[in-house]
């Protein structure tokens, strides 16, 4: 282990989604305020090898990085907040973990030992909670252990932490996150349930350095002497995280109770400079009071669960604070929306965003979306799917090609406006096979997306199987939509335009996995910008 970095592991008790995720980041942003190189790392106990193959409705959206790794939402937070990439190495799974074990096994690494989960799998989790240490460009990672304490699952994540609690001791600290429940009954707040929680860790070998304490309502002072004693932590590491209005005051509300400070001297580190959260505070200070506010309707196949498209609507929040503006989200289901209802649906709509997405399920409402969007000139936003869809419906209504398709769900079209690349069709394995991670892209100069990035080359991350066929640009051009983007190697088209339309732009890659609060991406705010625009027209 390289000397220098210092590692906390945040685990959780008594129930999932208490938003580790967000106090792992609301913290490191905070140790980076200080000066320290922070990143953040997510272990997660299920078998997957990673969540590219993962239904949305399982754990949300899945998160690509410039890399091209599949990762879990929470790396989406981390880089919104800390504006920093993270890579394969911050998000490893059980399966990984397993996976790597059974390949030395094959080749013989293990000498003729009998493989077992200690010390064989513990070594391999340590291994990855410290590669990123190797790097040797932070001085702090924070690594999250997904699940909960007390789940079969994470047993050997816990196992792996005692034992680097044990070997390191001055390097490292494990803050624990709990509920403290309130019972209106007995108009109370409870502390059991967080005894009861850091007694599970205790049994695991495991005394937690600090306690995040969620809570509804104000943490007393006799509380958190209760907790203290109860949980053998001091009284200043006793936290309150309290439901905050947005994910964004969290760093602020972790700041006043001192979190960062409280880290910083267990793990016996010294404040670097005064913290400065400035940019971080005019962030909120313009979120909470926007000057004006636009509608945008986002047509997508699993607006029921939000998380599916979080770093859509996390863009969103950000690209609004760069206009000054509200932005209302109308989650509008792909599959509801016919040619019957589709006035009535997206009436009083400033832009149209359509989803990214896999397979048939709701696609021909996003085809009606486009169409509504393109002929009533509403800005339009097409990812992925959402622009694959754009081309669909411009070959079929102003090309004149009724059956034209992605390969995807009409192998058949006589127009494959959108068909699969050469290298993808030997493929069969759907793990982590797809074109995926960062390419660069040369814009066509003063088209939208090169005066939104005011820059003609950009590079932006991917996660698809299917392209633009290239055999119809020329008619596509002809007829209006240009490609402004296209891969500089393989001539690849990324963007597509409306020249003859106030803002319609369609982009094969993901631009929401790029936003964060330091740089609200481009695409985004001009989606926004147009949006405004539309409205006030
Ligand atoms: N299903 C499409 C493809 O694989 C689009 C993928 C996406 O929207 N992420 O090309």
């Amino acid at each position: 282990m390289s000397n220098s970095t210092k590692y906390v592991f945040v685990t959780g008790g008594v129930t999932s989604s208490l938003g580790k995720g967000i106090i792992s980041a609301s913290l490191a942003k905070l140790l980076q305020a200080r000066g320290y190189s922070t990143t953040i790392q997510k272990l997660d106990p299920y078998i997957n090898i990673d969540p590219g193959t993962l239904n949305p409705y399982e754990h949300g959206e899945c998160f690509v990085t410039d890399d091209g790794a599949e990762t879990d939402l929470d790396l989406g937070h981390y880089e919104r907040f800390l504006n920093v990439p993270t890579s394969q190495a911050n998000n490893v799974t059980t399966g990984r973990i397993y996976q790597a074990v059974i390949e030395k096994e094959r080749r013989g690494e293990f000498l003729g030992k009998t493989v077992q989960v200690i010390p064989h799998i513990t070594d391999e989790i340590k291994d990855r909670i410290q590669l990123l240490a190797k790097k040797g460009t932070y001085d702090i990672v924070i690594t999250e252990i997904g699940g909960t304490v007390g789940d079969i699952e994470s047993l050997p994540y816990v196992e792996a932490v005692r034992q680097m609690l044990w070997e390191y001791e001055n390097d490292c600290i494990v803050i624990h996150l709990t509920l403290v429940p309130y019972l209106a009954a007995a108009g109370e707040l409870k502390t059991k349930p967080t005894q009861h929680s850091v007694k599970q860790l205790l049994e695991l070998g495991v005394q937690p350095d600090i306690l995040c304490c969620r809570t509804e309502h104000e943490l007393d002072l006799n509380l958190r002497q209760k907790i203290a004693k109860f949980c053998n932590v001091n009284i200043n590491a006793v936290i309150e995280s309290r439901d905050a209005e947005t994910i964004y005051d969290v760093p602020l509300l972790m700041q006043a109770e001192e979190l960062d400070k409280v880290v910083l001297e267990k793990l016996g580190l010294s404040s670097k400079s005064t913290p400065n959260l400035d940019i971080w505070k005019r962030f909120i200070e313009r979120l909470k009071n926007p000057k004006t506010e636009v509608n945008i309707g986002l047509v997508g196949k699993y607006v029921e669960l939000k998380d599916a498209y979080k770093s859509i609507s996390e863009s969103f929040i950000h690209a609004g604070v760069a206009n000054e503006a509200r932005v209302n989200v109308k989650w509008i289901h792909s599959e509801k929306l016919t040619a019957a209802n589709i006035e009535e649906e997206l009436a009083g709509l400033d832009g149209i965003l359509v989803a990214p997405g896999f397979g048939s399920r709701g696609i021909s409402g996003k085809i009606e979306a486009v169409r509504y969007a393109r002929e009533k000139k509403v800005p339009f936003f097409g990812i992925c799917l959402g622009m694959q869809c754009a081309v669909i419906e411009f070959a079929r209504h102003v090309l004149g090609y009724p059956d034209a398709h992605t390969t995807e769900i009409a192998e058949d079209s006589t127009h494959p406006v959108i068909s699969m690349m050469e290298e993808q069709k030997a493929i069969s394995n759907m793990g982590g096979t797809m074109r995926l991670g960062a390419f660069k892209c040369q814009l066509k100069p003063e088209s939208k997306s090169a005066l939104a990035y005011n820059s003609d080359r950009i590079t932006e991350r991917h996660r698809h199987r299917f392209e633009f066929n290239s055999a119809y640009t020329k008619e596509f051009e002809n007829a209006g939509m240009i490609a402004t983007g296209k891969n500089p190697e393989t001539g690849l088209i990324e963007v597509v335009e409306i020249e003859d339309h106030p803002w319609f732009v369609g982009a094969q890659f993901h631009p929401e996995y790029k936003s964060t609060v330091a740089t609200p991406h481009p695409l985004f705010v001009a989606f926004i910008k147009a949006a405004i625009t539309h409205k006030t027209n």
